[in-house]
Formats: C-alpha cells, sequence, structure tokens
C-alpha cells in the first residue's frame, strides 16, 4: 500500500506514530467464508443461538434500566427486541445461507448493510432513525455469532490510535484511562467537546476527515499531525524519518518552555496577567499542576454526570469540589455550573431530542427549568466554597433575568445550607461566562452584577457567525479573527473594566498564540486553556511588552477580514518570536 495524506482539521496539536484501530464499525466488517452442505444446518442454528443469545441480553438490559431509572427508560429496548422478531430479515439470512453457501455471519452483515441503505433513502424522519436500532441490535448479533465482547474505549489492550467516523464527548471521556494515542474523526469541528476534550488530554486529534477515514483499515501505521490537521496513512520511509524529527524537535521545544514554569505571566512592561487551566475531570489536576497554571479558569461539571446511570449526589460533588480546591492552595478554582446539551448529552435525564440542540434546552436554561438537579450542585458548590479560594460561574447565560433567576436560587441554597447549620463562604465570587451575543452586548448591564467575566468564545463565535461549532462542512467560516468576534470581544472586556471587575476568557481562541497577543492588547485579564497550551501562551506574554501589543490590537482591529487580522498577527508574532514562528 502506498501512503496517502489526508487533510483536516487539527484538534490536538502534537505528534503521534501508530497502528490504527477502527472504532464504532469494525464489527460490521466481516470476511466472506464458503462452507459446505454439510455445513449449512450447523450455520443455521449458529445463527439461531445467537438471536436467543442476544434476546435474553437485551431483556437484562432493559430490565436493569428500568429497576435503576423508572420502567420508561427501559422503553427504548421495545424497538430492539421487534428488530430480533423481524421474519423478513431472518429468513432472508437463512435462505442466503443456504443459496449462496456462505457463513452466516458475512451473510447477516450484508444483510444488515442492506436493511441500513434502504432506510437511509427513507424520506420519514422516524424510520430514519429506526437505523440506529437497526445497527445496534445487528451489531449486538454479529458479536455474538463471532463471540466477541462488546468494545469499549476503557478496555483496549495495546495502544491505538482511534479511527472513528465520530465520537462522542462521553466516548473521549473514557480515553483518560486508556491506551489511545491519537484520534481521528470524520465529522466535528475545532471547538466540538470532542476535540477540546482531546487538548485536555494531550491526545493528538484531527476531526473533520469528511470521508477519509474509509480509507483506513484496522492494523494500518498511520501518522496522526494534530498540529497540521493531517493524517498520514502507510507513511513513506523518508515520512516516517521526517516525522521522527518533527516529534523530537516539539519534545525540545516542551522542554525549553519548561524553564519558565515558575515565572510570572508578566509582560515586558510589568502588567501581570493570569494563566489557568480549563478541566473536564479532576484527574487533570497534576498535569495542570506540572503546567504552572495560576489556577482553574473552567471546570466543566458537566463531565460529572456523564457515563454513568445515576446523578451525581450532593455529598459526591462536594467531596470532589472541596479536593479540587484543595488542590491549588490559594489559586482560584473556577466551577462552571453544568452545561449539558449542545453536543453533550447525559442518558440519564432522557431530554428529548431536539431540531437545535445548540440553540435550544441547554445549560443554564436546563437548569433553571430543573430547580432540583441544579439545586444539588449549588448546594455542593456553596459547600466547597469554604475550602481554599473556589468560584462560580454560571453558562449561556443570554440577559440579566436570567443571570438573576439562577443568583436566586444559588441565595435560596444558602438560606437552606444556613437552616441546616451548614457552612458555605459568604462571599463567594460569581462570574457569568459571555458566550451569547446577547450577553456580549448588555455586558455593561451584567457587570454591575457578578464579580467576574468570562468570555466563552467556543459559543460566542458559532452564536455570532452563526456556525455549528461541530460542523465540519462550515469549518472554513468560524473565524476567531472575524472582525465582528473581535468588536464583541472588545466590548466586553471595557464594559468589565468599567464595572471595575476583571474579565478573562476560557474558550480556545486564547490558547492561540497569535490570538492571545491581540487579547492581551485588548486588556485581557485572566486566559484560561488546555493546560498543554499554558506555558508557550507564558512565554508569548513575556517577551512583548503590553503598549507593543495594544498596538497591534488597535491595528488588527482596523482590519476588515478575518484571513486579514489572521495574517496580520501571524506576521506580529513571528518578529516578537523568530526562533520559534518563523520555522
Ligand atoms: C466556550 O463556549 O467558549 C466555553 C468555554 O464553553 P464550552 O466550550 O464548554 O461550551
Ligand atoms: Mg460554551
Amino acid at each position: 500500500m502506498s501512503e496517502i495524506i489526508l487533510k483536516g482539521i487539527p484538534a490536538a496539536p502534537g505528534i503521534v506514530i501508530g497502528r490504527a484501530h477502527i472504532f464504532g464499525k469494525e464489527d460490521l466488517d466481516v470476511e466472506k467464508m464458503p462452507i459446505n452442505d454439510e455445513q449449512v444446518p450447523l450455520e443455521i442454528s449458529r445463527f439461531e443461538d445467537a438471536l436467543i443469545q442476544t434476546r435474553q441480553e437485551i431483556i437484562a438490559l432493559q430490565r436493569k434500566i428500568a429497576a435503576e431509572m423508572g420502567s420508561e427508560h427501559g422503553e427504548v429496548f421495545d424497538a430492539h427486541l421487534l428488530v430480533l422478531e423481524d421474519r423478513m430479515l431472518i429468513e432472508e439470512v437463512i435462505s442466503k445461507v443456504k443459496k449462496e453457501k456462505v457463513a452466516v455471519d458475512f451473510v447477516f452483515s450484508e444483510v444488515l448493510k442492506r436493511y441500513a441503505n434502504v432506510f437511509a433513502r427513507i424520506e420519514d424522519e422516524y424510520l430514519k432513525e429506526r437505523i440506529s436500532d437497526i445497527n445496534d441490535v445487528g451489531r449486538r448479533i454479529l458479536r455474538n455469532l463471532l463471540g466477541k465482547k462488546r468494545k469499549s474505549l476503557s478496555d483496549l489492550e495495546d495502544e491505538v490510535v482511534i479511527v472513528a467516523h465520530d465520537l462522542s464527548p462521553s466516548d473521549t471521556a473514557m480515553m483518560h484511562k486508556n491506551k489511545v494515542i491519537g484520534f481521528v474523526t470524520d465529522i466535528g469541528g475545532k471547538t466540538s467537546h470532542t476535540a477540546i476534550m482531546a487538548k485536555s488530554l494531550e491526545i493528538p486529534a484531527v476531526v473533520g476527515l469528511e470521508i477519509g477515514t474509509e480509507k483506513i483499515k484496522n492494523g494500518d501505521l498511520v501518522i496522526v499531525d494534530g498540529s497540521s490537521g493531517l493524517l498520514i496513512v502507510a507513511p513513506d520511509p523518508e515520512t516516517l524519518k521526517r516525522y521522527e524529527v518533527r516529534e523530537e524537535k516539539i519534545k525540545g521545544q516542551s522542554a525549553a518552555f519548561a524553564s519558565i514554569r515558575d515565572l510570572p505571566a508578566q509582560t515586558q512592561d510589568g502588567k501581570l496577567v493570569s494563566l489557568a487551566a480549563n478541566i473536564e475531570f479532576p484527574e487533570e489536576i497534576p498535569s495542570v499542576l506540572l503546567h504552572g497554571a495560576d489556577g482553574v479558569g473552567l471546570y466543566r461539571t458537566e463531565y460529572f454526570y456523564m457515563n454513568r446511570r445515576d446523578l451525581p449526589t450532593e455529598d459526591e460533588q462536594f467531596e470532589a469540589y472541596k479536593q479540587l480546591a484543595n488542590s491549588f492552595g490559594d489559586k482560584p478554582v473556577i466551577v462552571r455550573t453544568m452545561d449539558l446539551g449542545g453536543d453533550k448529552f447525559i442518558s440519564q435525564l432522557n431530554v428529548p431530542k431536539e431540531m437545535s440542540p445548540f440553540m435550544g434546552w441547554r445549560a443554564i436554561r436546563f437548569c433553571l427549568a430543573r430547580p432540583d438537579i441544579f439545586k444539588t450542585q449549588l448546594r455542593a458548590i456553596l459547600r466547597a466554597s469554604v475550602h481554599a479560594n473556589l468560584r462560580v460561574m454560571f453558562p449561556m447565560i443570554s440577559g440579566v433575568e436570567e443571570l438573576r433567576k439562577a443568583k436566586e436560587l444559588l441565595e435560596d441554597c444558602k438560606r437552606e445550607l444556613k437552616n441546616e447549620g451548614k457552612y458555605y463562604n459568604e462571599k463567594l465570587e460569581v462570574g457569568a461566562m459571555i458566550e451569547v451575543p446577547s450577553a456580549a452586548l448588555t455586558s455593561d448591564v451584567l457587570s454591575r452584577e457578578v464579580s467576574f467575566f468570562s468570555i466563552g468564545t467556543n459559543d460566542l463565535i458559532q452564536y455570532s457567525l452563526a456556525v455549528d461549532r461541530t460542523n465540519e462542512k462550515i469549518a472554513y467560516l468560524y473565524e476567531p479573527t472575524h472582525p465582528a468576534v473581535l468588536r464583541l470581544i472588545k466590548g466586553v472586556i471595557e464594559a468589565g473594566h468599567n464595572s471595575n471587575i476583571w474579565v478573562g476568557m476560557c474558550g480556545e481562541m486564547c490558547g492561540e498564540p497569535s490570538l492571545a497577543l491581540l487579547l492581551l492588547g485588548m486588556g485581557l485579564d485572566e486566559f484560561s486553556m488546555p493546560s498543554a497550551s499554558i506555558l508557550e501562551i507564558k512565554n508569548v506574554i513575556r517577551s512583548v511588552s503590553l503598549s507593543r501589543a495594544k498596538e497591534i490590537a488597535d491595528e488588527a482591529l482596523t482590519l476588515l477580514t478575518g484571513t486579514d487580522v489572521e495574517k496580520f498577527l501571524q506576521a506580529k508574532l513571528k518578529e516578537i518570536l523568530p526562533d520559534i514562528y518563523s520555522a
């Protein structure tokens, strides 16, 4: 096989060379095995056994879920059981085994593919949705035929590069304890939560390869170049050599940055900013400390609710937040209340599917509608706030009414805790994320109601430019440097400063060296990013004066297009740090 180079979207930097492991569709690729006449009845009974076994598995699963979460949650499996009883499908498989004299695994996988194709062409949305039931049950039957256990990303045996059509944030969340050294997907954008998770876990990743992953087979040697967004399949010896050299260079660069770990993030003319980390799991604490963060600027607590059947209790959350706060001593740790919805779902809440989940029942909107769940979290945060330097912020605030409602619930929780004789920090600092254009445009009003702002550009960009952050087809329109985005950011920083509150950013853009230069010049006080980016950004900040950064920002704001701003900033970065950025 000769080398193939595929171009996607860089999701998490770094280079990794390894063997491909196809995830999610591996079971449907079955080898065609001819059989003789005597083997036909054997194959048919193997198929019948697999159907019985699958039925037992589904019923057991259904009972378990109904017992733990209520019978309505078990009902989804009724559709799976119906697929198992589909006489047409069963008879088609049996008659093909008899006629074509081929092992049943192959016949079944072919029939399954044909069914899925037929359903995919149907206009009716409800029937279209049945594809996932058919595929789900089909994979189960195949696994039973092949005697394989259900594969999960948490039980891989060897170090591999995961190749998938798509990975949900909860799939990615399971990678942190296992052998995934890199991953690539067909779909997704730079700030989809799957990509963000890869950065946090420091796993090089490329997303948005479109149909690229179809060109890869299990076990292929691949290079994931997460910095340039390239995937190289079956690399030539020269390419391999070139990448091994680049891998070494990246390692050398990281070692050089490590020397500034304990130095302040201070410009050459003395302006001190804070460089904090974004985290998804408390397990990331050692890495955050290793990269010399000035605290945690964003803890995405919704991951607490994922990959489990129940909801986390108040005590469980209290212990986790307390431990997190204590790990950072007097450095601030900002807990963001849960931001469910968008591309992050949890099955135990049984939230109905929406047409536009990013514009729908998400984050604070969900929390205000479900005070029972929200208050459990708020009480846990309040109780943990007596420890170290914990702060709280609300996501997806779209206006002052919503902010006030969230703060009222926080006050209710304080009253409850007081009555119960439980402690909390009376002065707990409350912040608002500014990630909806309406919040950015009313930030002067919001700034009077909170202690700080954290600009969530991942969402602010998608909402202000009307570009779905997870859609690879329109990724070219997702421009952090678009003049509209820059004006919104500038307005938020000014509004915050006019009310004497500090303004931070926890969107991915502040972890990009050229953009950090611009944001520094715009007056941003706190930069919160995946911990692996912190030292590189610290190096940029320490290499420039605030006055120079201001001049750069002022000029960038006069430019007319996102592309012009980007080119201009790249050129300035090269002037400031030619050794690193000119190569
Ligand atoms: C953001 O929107 O910029 C943000 C930090 O929140 P999230 O990425 O979790 O939506
Ligand atoms: Mg957001």
